[in-house]
C-alpha cells in the first residue's frame, strides 16, 4: 500500500451494534507517524484512539461545542440553503470525501486519477488522488436519488478542487468543508443538526464513526478505501441506498436494512 500521510489513517471495521444502532471500529492497523500535512485532511484523533465512540453528548454539550476557538450555538443557523426544486421530497444524503470517495496522497501515485495543486505554508504541493473503485456509477445514482451535500472535515484548498474533478455532473448541491464542523473532544464532527433537514430524512455515509457520532442512527458505514481496486462497497451500497429513497423515516428504514 502506498505510504502517505493520509494512508496514516489506520483501517477500521466499523459495526452497527443490532440493539443499540451504535457504530463501533476495531483497529486493523496502527496509525504512521504525523507530520505538518497531516493538517490539511481529517482529524484523525478518533482513528488513533482505540476506546471506542463516546455516547453522543448532551444537549448543552451540543451548545458547548466549540468550532475553530468560538463557542458557537447549533440553532443559530442552518449549514444548507433552501431545497432545491428538483431536490423537493428527497431525502438528504450527506457524504464524506476521504477514504469514502477518495484516497488521497502527497507521494506520487503513478496511476492517480487526478493531481491537484494545494498551497501549503506558502509552498505549492502535488496532491495525488485516487478514485475509489465504481465512484462514478455511485454519484451517478444518488445525485437521482438523493440531496447529495458533500460534508469533509478536509480543508476546501484541497477539499473543493479535488470535488471540481470527482464530481463533474454537478451531484452535490453543497459542499461542507471543516469550517462547518463542530470541533468536540479533539475531532471534527460532522453535526446533522444544523444541516437545516429533517432528521428523519437525512443520513450520512462515511468511513469514519467518529463524525457521525452525535447522529449514530443516522449512518450508513463504509468500510475506508485505500486503494484496493477491487473493492466493491460502493456498487454495494447502491441497493441500500434505493431503499432508503424510498424511506418515510431513515430510522425505521435503516433499522429494517440492519435485521431488526
Ligand atoms: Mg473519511
Amino acid at each position: 500500500m502506498e505510504s502517505s500521510v493520509i494512508t496514516q489513517v489506520q483501517k477500521e471495521d466499523v459495526q452497527v451494534s443490532p440493539k443499540t444502532g451504535q457504530v463501533s471500529r476495531s483497529a486493523l492497523k496502527q496509525p504512521r507517524s504525523c507530520n505538518i500535512f497531516k493538517a490539511l485532511f481529517c482529524c484523525l484523533k478518533a482513528q488513533d484512539d482505540p476506546k471506542p465512540p463516546t455516547p453522543p453528548p448532551s444537549h448543552q454539550a451540543l451548545l458547548e461545542s466549540q468550532e475553530n476557538g468560538m463557542v458557537v450555538k447549533q440553532s443559530e443557523f442552518s449549514l444548507l440553503p433552501e431545497i432545491e426544486a428538483q431536490d423537493q421530497g428527497k431525502l438528504c444524503v450527506v457524504i464524506d470525501l476521504d477514504e469514502t470517495l477518495v484516497h488521497s496522497s502527497f507521494k506520487p501515485i503513478s496511476n492517480a486519477d487526478f493531481i491537484v495543486p494545494v498551497e501549503i505554508e506558502g509552498t505549492t504541493h502535488q496532491v495525488y488522488v485516487m478514485k475509489r473503485p465504481y465512484v462514478d456509477e455511485f454519484l451517478q445514482r444518488m445525485g437521482e436519488l438523493f440531496e447529495c451535500v458533500l460534508f469533509t472535515a478536509s480543508l476546501a484548498k484541497y477539499a473543493d478542487p479535488v470535488t471540481d474533478l470527482l464530481d463533474q455532473c454537478g451531484v452535490f448541491r453543497t459542499r461542507l468543508f471543516r469550517e462547518s464542523c463542530v470541533f468536540h473532544q479533539g475531532c471534527y464532527v460532522k453535526d446533522l443538526s444544523r444541516l437545516g433537514r429533517d432528521l428523519n430524512k437525512t443520513l450520512i455515509l462515511d468511513n469514519s464513526p467518529a463524525s457521525y457520532i452525535f447522529h449514530p442512527n443516522n449512518a450508513v458505514p463504509v468500510v475506508s478505501w485505500f486503494d484496493d481496486m477491487d473493492d466493491a462497497e460502493l456498487l454495494n451500497l447502491l441497493p441500500v441506498f434505493e431503499e432508503l429513497s424510498q424511506a418515510e423515516d431513515v430510522y425505521t428504514q435503516l433499522d429494517l436494512l440492519r435485521g431488526h
